[in-house]
């Protein structure tokens, strides 16, 4: 059966891509933005090592949500696929994912530091620290290593009794950050969010050594205003049926 084309999905997943470069977030060919329909049971993601701006919806890859299949395309799928396809797998609340090696954001993974929550604009996206992921080791390298990193992503979080909605993103050690969210758009605009927070902790921590994370009240009232049943930030969204993750960015 041949896979369906998915147009809308195609559409918003080439521009969620095309948002990263917009945004300063990837250079050369590094990163990738996927989307997903979960009723056609299909992951788009960005075909291997295609420069972005050659990139043409069509050319990105139809891939099996349960087994990573290649659906449709004579491409090669992102070679962080599996990465993706463990996410969507675990957190059925999310529709997109997105990675880049965006500087700032990278710079901490780098520094196997998780980006504590100074101010508002961190609470607006996150509910409390980006957490860094541990050094995955020589033998999950050597293995399923793609795989392996997006099953690092859930240790963590389920370490930290994290959902994916409150936290929406993390930092792989050594590596750079994935975000994640309802849809292709919405993961976009988180990892544009994590680079802007990374960068203001840096800029924060070089004037202040000693900064003190955002009062816990402060960050509540900020995170919560945008997500879950009482947000009550920007205009009311239209219904939708991809809204499978209410309360997601
Ligand atoms: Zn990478």
């Amino acid at each position: 059966m041949p896979a369906p084309s998915l147009p809308e999905l195609r559409e918003q997943v080439w521009r969620a891509n095309q948002a990263l470069v917009r945004s300063g977030l990837v250079t050369l060919s590094f990163g990738n933005a996927s989307g997903v329909d979960r009723e056609a049971g299909v992951l788009l993601i960005k075909p291997s090592g295609v420069p972005y701006d050659q990139l043409r919806p069509e050319q990105l890859v139809a891939v099996s949500l349960t087994d990573g299949r290649v659906l449709e395309g004579d491409l090669r799928p992102s070679s962080d696929t599996p990465t993706h396809l463990l996410l969507y797998q675990r957190y059925p609340e999310i529709g997109g994912v997105v990675h880049t090696h965006s500087t700032a954001a990278t710079a901490w993974a780098q520094a196997g530091r998780s980006i504590p929550p100074l101010g508002t604009t961190h609470a607006d996206h996150f509910h409390g620290a980006v957490p860094v992921t541990r050094q995955l080791l020589e033998s999950e390298v050597s293995g399923e290593y793609e795989r392996e990193t997006g099953a690092v992503i859930i240790e963590t979080l389920e370490r930290l009794g994290l959902s994916a909605t409150e936290m929406p993103g993390a930092l792989v050690a050594s590596h750079g950050p994935f975000t994640w969210g309802r849809d292709a758009q919405a993961a976009a605009d988180n990892a544009v969010a994590l680079e802007l927070v990374a960068a203001m902790a840096t800029q924060t921590f070089a004037l202040n050594p000693e900064a003190e994370p955002i009062a816990g009240y402060l960050a509540e009232r900020h995170f919560r205003r945008k997500h879950g049943p009482d947000a009550y930030y920007g205009q009311s969204p239209k219904p939708r049926s991809s809204d499978v993750g209410r309360g997601l960015k």
